[in-house]
């Protein structure tokens, strides 16, 4: 047995020893995971289920190239960077190499929340402004200063507000949010977004303060799988450049070619939309804790200027960098972002044909191995069925398939498997969901169609048509900016 103890005592241990606010997975009837690999996790009794949320794991579970890494570098050596050593730099080359210029300095952390945090020093530093924009429900990590900049958790009943220095633009979700492409025919939402962003950056310097940065996720995760339409990033870049600020890119859930067509998100918008500062981290790792923040040699310098020594005990640590360096390798060797643009692509159109006949489906969004279901109580309307996702959740589970829920209003069930996620998966995956969905699926009297957003890439080449987001009828979404 892969136990050491029943399931009953580790609930009464972890009830009495571990803080309540960290909360448990389905909570009525929680999972004790003893062993993963691949898509596959497995409780105490072996029953095996498909993981199709943990963009962790992203190589795959325990994928036995990055363990064996770990585990020689750890046998080794595991000491701080203050000692020159080969896994680091490769790990910084190698990162860069993947990366636009003049995308080339690296810090490595151990979060996410790390990250984000370096991040925003970085760019009070360089434009000695301290203004934050930020997206609302977003959420960038759990440090006191990354909850002031998370919406997703200062806007809570008990949290701390926003502070003065935080300024929240709305999340460009086209299909609940401020401007729907359901309203706006005729009109490109990139810029209409774009556009409340400039306004923010105006009325930061009428108070007399200067934009430090604006920091957004490249697909919003947390805000409910949402993609920005087309033109938005470019727009949003220039508006905050134009406005002293420097421009961050939070790919701690989305990067290392979780899309398909690109290693890391932003890429989607053009090769014109590079950020001045780049977080990473979750897949990095594959499960061990590392992260890292990526910058120019110009901002990276200002920081140096300070004549303040950055050290972090851990960061680049000879076993991180070893295990990072191996899922660098494994994505590459596996052809795994290829593989999330095939298997992605065909678990959208799979969704789209379930919409057609699933009416509780209102939206399917996605690309690559990123994508989110939006249930709707009404089609029209849009109603978020949150109770209904919630029972899906549940009941999937039963199912024996992992899944969770998001968004404001926690109605977007949400899809970011391991990249090892295969067709067969999606089959199983859809056939399931397609049972459990007649089990809260309702009737429509009138025909109303689901939408559908899917970004096709602009593969690398600029002038390409970058509007090319479709409904499920074939119409385009948007309209031609370029
Ligand atoms: N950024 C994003 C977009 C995240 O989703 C998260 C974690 N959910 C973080 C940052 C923080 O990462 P960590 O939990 O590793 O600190």
């Amino acid at each position: 047995s892969l136990e050491q103890m029943t399931k009953s005592d580790t609930i009464r241990l972890r009830d009495r020893y571990i803080g309540q606010s960290c909360k448990l997975f389905y909570k009525s009837n929680p999972l004790k995971i003893v062993r993963a690999e691949g898509q596959y996790m497995y409780d105490e009794k072996n029953n095996q289920y498909l993981d199709c949320i943990n963009n962790v794991a992203h190589v795959g579970h325990c994928h036995p190239d990055v363990v064996r890494a770990g585990q020689e570098q750890m046998a080794l050596l595991s000491t701080n960077n203050r000692f020159l050593h080969d896994n680091l730099v490769l790990c910084a080359s190698r990162l860069a190499s993947l990366l636009p210029e003049p995308l080339s300095v690296c810090f490595l952390v151990n979060s996410g929340s790390e990250a984000n945090d370096l991040a925003l020093r970085l760019a009070q530093t360089h434009t000695k402004n301290k203004d934050v924009i930020t997206l609302d429900h977003a959420y960038h990590g759990h440090l006191t200063t990354i909850i002031d900049i998370s919406p997703y958790k200062f806007n809570k009943p008990n949290g701390t507000g926003k502070k003065d220095w935080v300024h929240v633009a709305p999340c460009p979700d086209v299909y609940r949010g401020k401007y729907r492409a359901i309203d706006y025919i005729d009109e490109d939402l990139g810029v209409k977004y774009a556009e409340d962003v400039k306004q923010i950056c105006k009325d930061i310097k009428a108070q007399g303060r200067g934009v430090c940065a604006y920091i957004a996720e490249s697909l919003m995760s947390v805000g409910g799988q949402i993609l920005p339409p087309p033109n938005y990033f470019q727009n949003v870049y220039r508006h905050v450049r134009e406005a002293g600020g420097i421009c961050i890119a939070d790919e701690v859930q989305v990067g290392f070619g979780r899309v398909g067509t690109h290693m890391w998100a932003f890429q989607l918008y053009g090769e014109d939309i590079v950020p001045d500062i780049v977080t990473l981290g979750k897949p990095m790792g594959n499960g061990h804790p590392v992260a890292a923040v990526v910058t120019t040699p110009e901002i990276a310098r200002s920081f140096y200027n300070t004549g303040i020594e950055y050290f972090n005990t851990y960061g680049g640590n000879p076993v991180s960098c070893a295990i990072t360096n191996a899922v660098m390798e494994v994505i590459e060797r596996e052809g795994l972002q290829e593989n999330a643009l095939k298997v992605g692509n065909h678990l959208l159109a799979e969704l789209k044909k379930l919409a057609k006949r699933r009416k509780i489906i209102g939206d399917v969004r996605g690309v690559g191995l990123f994508v989110g279901i939006e249930l709707v109580r009404d089609r029209i309307k849009r109603i978020p069925a949150t109770a209904e996702a919630k029972h899906v959740v549940s009941r999937m589970k039963e199912k024996k398939i992992l899944i969770s829920s998001d968004g404001p209003d926690d109605n977007v069930l949400k899809l970011k498997p391991p990249m090892v996620f295969t067709l067969e998966n999606v089959n199983h995956f859809v056939s399931v969901l397609d049972k459990v969905l007649e089990e809260v699926d309702i009737d429509f009297d009138e025909e109303s169609e689901p939408t559908t957003t899917i970004i096709k890439a602009t593969i690398s080449s600029i002038g390409v048509d970058r509007s090319t987001a479709v409904n499920s009828n074939g119409n385009s979404l948007f309209v031609r900016a370029n």
